[in-house]
């Protein structure tokens, strides 16, 4: 379908708020415009065709242009497109994916709750979480811990857990009950240190914040990415989430796993958690790849042990007053149940561990170009921190905007990659195979060299 892409991009401008946007470029620079998509490739309206680096939005996850995706939805929506989930009405794509859900993840995560997207499902599961707790009776039992970089999303209390603090500058959070402990980054751990040694002293850290919260009275939950995203695709050190979980247990403290991106098979499994980590979460978030983004749901898996508490009436009469229009829409509950059917029947999680190993090998061998600070991540969750000098680790100045430069270049070569700062994000569909990768390694390379001759004639970087 041929637009007109210049009239476009003009609207765009007039009108579009588009989110984490630096509106002075916005309104300069404007968009690139993506007007198709098919498997591993997105187009523009302008004739270019690129591999799809980053699976739209960590999201794309069985690849695009699935026409059993939009069969299924076209399909819900002329027999039922909508009904009311609230006063005892149900329909039968929610209750089959809830069931489908329970079945997938950890053993005792057999309830769902249904929002629209990530920050919604985290913003709910801190309301939820606090009820839990009302309910119990421990009415003072209210902080959440979360981590610094960490990324839970925007809504009001998902930004406040969120970590990154350039993401809440001149926003205000609701910090009367979020308390951030460090990130684990092993890359930038303390100097001396083994990861051993490491993961002790944060592991301390949250212990001692715990105690000097108030301890198990205050301290209501944990909430943590199993591979911390938008932070920089940090890999915790082995043992961590198991260490943390353990830490939870012995303060009464909930574990939530924010699971919006590691879950529906990024790291080879359906949910991270108990297959790739060990650990049981009292809660599991997800989003994103539960109907690899072709529409939007987001679902919080709650425990056995949450579900009985938050399911007896808090008083004679009364409901438990929590949900939305949009709970359990059949449209999306059906898109889900589709995609997960495709990733069962075409194995999407056995190729991710068969292929994620090799992306991150030979993603490592872009290390030995000159600004490759760190290659890092696990299975199809990838980054590349690019840094000024690799013995101390600086950064390069911000306003050389490394990520960017890469990303351009990249780009210019066919392939989108996500610049965050001096950051390169791979998150791709889960499709790939090794040709592709191969392919992308080269354009990397290729354009990590480019950026940095440009780098140099800009003096930001001596060789
Ligand atoms: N949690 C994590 C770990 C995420 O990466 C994101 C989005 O990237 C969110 C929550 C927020 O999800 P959404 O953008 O669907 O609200």
């Amino acid at each position: 379908m041929a637009h007109d892409i210049n009239r476009l991009w003009e609207q765009d401008k007039a009108h579009f708020i588009h989110p984490f946007t630096d509106f002075s470029v916005f309104e300069k620079e404007g968009c690139d415009i993506i007007t198709e998509s098919r498997g591993e490739y997105v187009f523009d309206g302008k004739g270019n065709k690129y591999l799809d680096g980053i699976a739209g939005l960590w999201c794309v996850n069985i690849g695009h242009g699935r026409r059993e995706m939009g069969q299924v939805m076209a399909e819900q929506a002329e027999r039922m497109a909508y009904y009311s989930p609230f006063n005892n009405l149900s329909n039968v794509p929610a209750i089959e994916l809830s069931a489908k859900l329970a079945e997938l993840a950890p053993s005792n995560l057999n309830h769902v709750f249904y929002s629209c997207g990530g920050s919604v499902a985290n913003d709910t599961t801190i309301r939820i979480v606090h009820y839990y707790f009302n309910q119990l009776g421990q009415h003072d039992k209210k902080i959440i811990i979360s981590r610094n970089n960490g990324y839970h999303g925007t809504t009001y209390v998902s930004a406040t857990l969120t970590g990154i603090e350039s993401n809440n500058w001149g926003f205000d959070t609701a910090d009367q009950f979020v308390h951030h402990v460090s990130e684990a980054n092993c890359y930038r751990r303390p100097e001396g240190m083994t990861e051993a040694q490491y993961c002790d002293h944060l592991v301390a850290e949250f212990e001692a914040s715990i105690q000097e919260l108030g301890g198990a009275d205050k301290v209501a939950a944990f909430i943590a990415e199993p591979i911390m995203g938008a932070g920089g695709v940090l890999v915790a050190p082995e043992g961590y989430h198991r260490r943390m979980h353990a830490v939870c247990k012995k303060y009464g403290m909930l574990y939530i796993a924010d699971e919006v991106v590691t879950a529906f098979g990024r790291l080879g499994h359906f949910f991270a958690s108990e297959d790739v980590f060990g650990i049981q979460p009292d809660i599991i978030n997800c989003a994103k790849g539960l109907t690899s983004g072709y529409i939007p749901l987001g679902a919080t898996l709650l425990s056995d042990e949450i579900y009985a508490v938050i399911s007896k009436p808090q008083r004679e009469g009364a409901v438990f007053s929590t949900g939305f229009t949009y709970s359990g829409h059949p449209v999306a509950c059906a898109a889900a149940l589709k995609n997960i059917e495709i990733m069962e029947r075409e194995n999407i999680c056995a190729n991710v561990r068969d292929v994620g190993p090799y992306l991150e090998t030979q993603l490592k061998t872009l290390l030995d170009l000159p600004i490759v600070g760190d290659v890092r991540g696990s299975h199809f969750m990838m980054c590349i921190e690019s840094v000024a000098d690799k013995a101390t680790k600086a950064l390069l100045p911000m306003e050389a905007n490394v990520g960017k430069r890469i990303a351009e270049q990249c780009q210019k070569r066919g392939l989108i990659v996500r610049p965050i700062a001096h950051l390169n994000v791979l998150s791709p569909p889960l499709i790939w195979n090794r040709d592709t990768v191969d392919q992308v390694v080269g354009i990397l390379r290729q354009s990590i060299l480019a950026t940095v001759e440009s780098l140099i004639e800009d003096g930001h970087y001596q060789a």
